[in-house]
């Protein structure tokens, strides 16, 4: 089973994720794998990132995942891109988002793209259709049975601890088929637009 640990940069994913380790689970830093697979496309040294193009790192993902042989958890906000069974999105407050990012020494700009990512929904839409590729429209209906299922929470005010915790909870309810505890987290019902409206 390959799981997907997702959202804006700023949310807590390698915190939360760091807490699974030891717990049976392959934790991968999705940089670390697209540093590992050479998957960037350069490496822009001036801000120190990797340059990417989502359909190297789609193929990628996928050539690497097929030769997966345990469990793992996949970490990073691109994380969608993988062929994962089960995509976990942590939403976070936009404002909280910013507060952290500037912790982070990110320039400007970056900071209110990713505040404003958050805000619009935009790594929750990227998901989305990843899903709607991987069920198939004859599946669509069969949520549980297909792949690539989508769960998101607001994480905001969340200790890294029970971030995890929800993390295993969701994880369990995906492979026991628990459909009425997937369906309290199916995307949706995070929603920042009308408060972003009156922040900015
Ligand atoms: P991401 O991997 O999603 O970019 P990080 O895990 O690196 O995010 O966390 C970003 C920042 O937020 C770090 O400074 C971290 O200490 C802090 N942080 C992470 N998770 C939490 C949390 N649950 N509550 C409060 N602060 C957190
Ligand atoms: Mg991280």
């Amino acid at each position: 089973m390959l799981v997907s640990i997702c959202g804006t940069p700023g949310v807590g994913k390698t915190t939360a994720a760091s807490m699974l380790a030891g717990q049976g689970w392959d934790i991968i830093q999705e940089k670390d794998l697209i540093s590992d697979l050479s998957l960037f496309e350069e490496i822009d040294t001036e801000n120190d990132e990797m340059i990417v193009d989502p359909d190297i790192l789609r193929d990628g993902f996928r050539c690497w995942a097929e030769k997966l042989n345990s469990d793992a958890i996949l970490e990073g906000h691109l994380s969608y891109l993988a062929p994962a069974d089960l995509v976990l999105l942590m939403r976070l407050d936009p404002r909280e988002i910013k507060e952290r990012l500037l912790k982070r020494d990110y320039h400007e700009d970056k900071i209110n793209d990713n505040v404003e990512a958050e805000a619009l929904g935009y790594i929750l839409i990227r998901c989305c259709e990843g899903e709607e590729k991987a069920l198939g429209e004859k599946e669509w209906k069969e949520i549980g049975k297909g792949q690539a299922l989508i769960v998101e929470r607001d994480v905001t005010g969340m200790s890294p601890e029970i971030i995890s915790r929800w993390f295993l909870e969701m994880i369990g309810a995906f492979r026991d088929k628990k459909l009425k505890m997937i369906s309290l987290y199916r995307p949706g019902k995070v929603d920042w637009l009308e408060a972003y409206a009156e922040w900015f």
